[in-house]
C-alpha cells in the first residue's frame, strides 16, 4: 500500500477536564450525567449533533431491559438514570408502544415495563436537557481520533472538528464509543467476535413510516400512532470498525429499503398507504470490539445469575439469538462486575457500553439499552470518584463506588 508521512503538528489544548467521555450513546450520556452530577468537570465528545447513539442515530426506538420476565413477579432490575429518563419521557408524552410481548406496568418509580418505544426526538431533547442541567460540557460534531498516552496512562484525547485538530486533557477518560475506539487506540487488548460465532446476528437499518390512515391489527413495530419505526433490511454482521466494510454495509442496506417496504405491504395489505419518512444517519451496528478487562463475563455467569462483590449493574434481558433465533433464554438477572469496565494494561481509562469485557452470550443480554445505561452510570460515577480521590480506576474502592451508585438510585441487588 502507498503511504504518506504526516508531518508532526503542535495542537491547541482546548479543554482540561476531570472526566472526558467519548461517545454520547446510551452508555456515554449516562456516564456524563452521572459524572457531572458528582461535581466533576465533564466533557462529552460526540460525532453527531445530538445524544442517543444507536437509539437516535440508528433509530433503534425500543429500549429494553428494565425487568426480568421470570414469573410470577417479574422483578425490576434497573433503576437510576435509565428510570429517570423514561419517567421524564412519560411526562413529555415521549413513549410509544413497544412491539415486545410483556406485562403492563404503570410506569412509576420501581414499576416500569420491560421495554419502551421511545419518541427519538423527545429522547434527544430529554437527554440533552439532563446533560445541560448537570453541567456537562458538550462537544458535538467532534470526532475522537487518538489518545494521548504517557507511560501507559491515558492523559487526554485528540479530536477533529470544524475548528481543526485539538487536544483535550483529562484525569480519567471513559470510552463509550461503542466500538472501543479509545481503548484500542490506547493499546488496551481487545478482540472482535468472529461472525461465525454469532451466525444469526444481523446489523440492520431501521426506518420510520407514516401509516397513511389504515393500520395492521398487529404492527410489530415501535408504534407512535400515525408513524411507526420498523426493522428494515439486515446485512450480515460486518467488522464495522473497518470504514470500507461499514460503507459497503450502508450501501447494501439502504438500496433495499424501498423494496423492503414493498415486501411488507405484500404481506400486510393494511400498510398499502404507508410511506417512508425517515432513515437514520447510521446503520444499526450490534457489535465490534470487546475490550479485555480485569474480568471477562461468561455464559455461566449469566445463566446461573452469578453475584459479584463488585457489582455495578444488573442485566436481566433475555439472551436472544445465541440459543436459536428468537429463542429467549429467561434468567432472573446477573451482576455486571466493575472489573469488566477496567481495561487491562492501560491506566486512567474506563470502558462503558457494548464494548465491555464480556463473552458473546452475556453480551446478548446486557447490550440492551437499559442495562447499557446502568453500566454507563457506573462508569461515570467511578470516573468522577477517581478524579476526586486521585486513585486509578483499577484501584478504586468498589464499596465507595457502590455507596455512591445506591445514593443515585441504582439497583445493585435483585429485588432490593
Ligand atoms: C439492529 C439492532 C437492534 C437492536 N435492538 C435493540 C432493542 O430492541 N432494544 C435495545 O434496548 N437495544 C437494542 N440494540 C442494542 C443497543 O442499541 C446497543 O447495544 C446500545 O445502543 C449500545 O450503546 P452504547 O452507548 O454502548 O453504544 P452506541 O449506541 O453505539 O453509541 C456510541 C456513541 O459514540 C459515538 N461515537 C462512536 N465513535 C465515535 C468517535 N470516534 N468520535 C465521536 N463519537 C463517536 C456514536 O456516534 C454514538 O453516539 C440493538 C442494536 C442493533 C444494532
Amino acid at each position: 500500500m502507498q503511504t504518506y508521512d504526516e508531518p508532526a503538528r503542535r495542537l491547541p489544548v482546548t479543554r482540561q477536564a476531570d472526566v472526558i467521555v467519548v461517545g454520547g450513546g446510551p452508555a456515554g450520556l449516562a456516564a456524563a450525567i452521572a459524572s457531572a452530577r458528582m461535581g466533576a468537570r465533564t466533557v462529552l465528545i460526540e460525532q453527531f449533533g445530538y445524544l442517543g447513539g444507536t437509539a437516535t442515530a440508528s433509530l433503534m426506538a425500543c429500549i429494553n431491559g428494565f425487568r426480568n420476565q421470570v414469573e410470577p413477579d417479574a422483578t425490576q432490575t434497573v433503576r437510576g438514570l435509565a428510570e429517570e429518563i423514561v419517567l421524564r419521557l412519560k411526562e413529555l408524552d415521549g413513549l410509544g408502544r413497544s412491539p415486545y410481548p410483556q406485562k403492563s406496568y404503570p410506569t412509576e418509580p420501581g414499576r416500569l415495563e420491560y421495554s419502551y418505544a421511545i419518541d427519538t426526538e423527545r429522547f434527544k431533547f430529554a437527554t440533552l436537557q439532563l446533560c445541560v442541567d448537570a453541567g456537562v460540557d458538550l462537544l458535538f460534531h467532534t470526532y475522537f481520533c487518538d489518545t494521548i498516552v504517557a507511560h501507559g496512562q491515558v492523559t487526554g484525547v485528540i479530536v477533529e472538528n470544524k475548528s481543526g485538530r485539538q487536544a483535550l486533557l483529562g484525569t480519567v477518560v471513559v470510552d463509550a464509543s461503542g466500538d472501543g475506539d479509545v481503548a484500542a487506540r490506547a493499546g488496551a487488548p481487545f478482540w472482535q467476535t468472529h461472525m461465525d460465532e454469532a451466525p444469526r446476528l444481523n446489523d440492520a437499518i431501521m426506518y420510520r413510516i407514516a401509516l397513511g390512515g389504515s393500520r395492521p391489527a398487529d404492527l410489530h413495530a415501535c408504534d407512535f400512532g400515525s408513524t411507526a419505526v420498523v426493522w428494515g433490511p439486515g446485512v450480515p454482521a460486518m467488522p464495522c470498525t473497518d470504514a470500507e466494510a461499514l460503507s459497503r454495509a450502508e450501501v447494501e442496506a439502504r438500496l433495499r429499503v424501498y423494496q423492503d417496504l414493498e415486501a411488507k405491504k405484500t404481506r400486510e395489505p393494511a400498510l398499502a398507504a404507508a410511506r417512508i419518512v425517515e432513515t437514520p444517519p447510521l446503520l444499526g451496528i450490534r457489535q465490534t470490539r470487546f475490550i479485555q478487562g480485569e474480568y471477562r463475563l461468561t455464559a455461566d455467569d449469566a445463566i446461573e445469575g452469578r453475584r459479584f462483590q463488585d457489582v455495578v449493574a444488573i442485566s436481566s434481558c433475555p439472551i436472544i439469538h445465541y440459543y436459536g433465533y428468537r429463542r429467549y433464554l429467561e434468567h432472573e438477572g446477573y451482576d455486571i462486575p466493575y472489573r469488566c469496565l477496567v481495561p487491562l494494561q492501560v491506566e486512567s481509562l474506563l470502558v462503558a457500553g457494548r464494548c465491555i469485557s464480556s463473552d458473546q452470550q452475556p453480551y446478548e443480554s446486557h447490550r440492551a439499552m437499559v442495562p447499557i445505561m446502568a453500566i454507563g452510570q457506573a462508569a461515570g460515577v467511578a470516573a468522577a470518584l477517581c478524579g476526586r480521590t486521585g486513585v486509578q480506576p483499577r484501584a478504586l474502592d468498589t464499596d465507595l463506588l457502590q455507596q455512591e451508585l445506591l445514593a443515585q438510585n441504582a439497583q445493585l441487588r435483585l429485588g432490593g
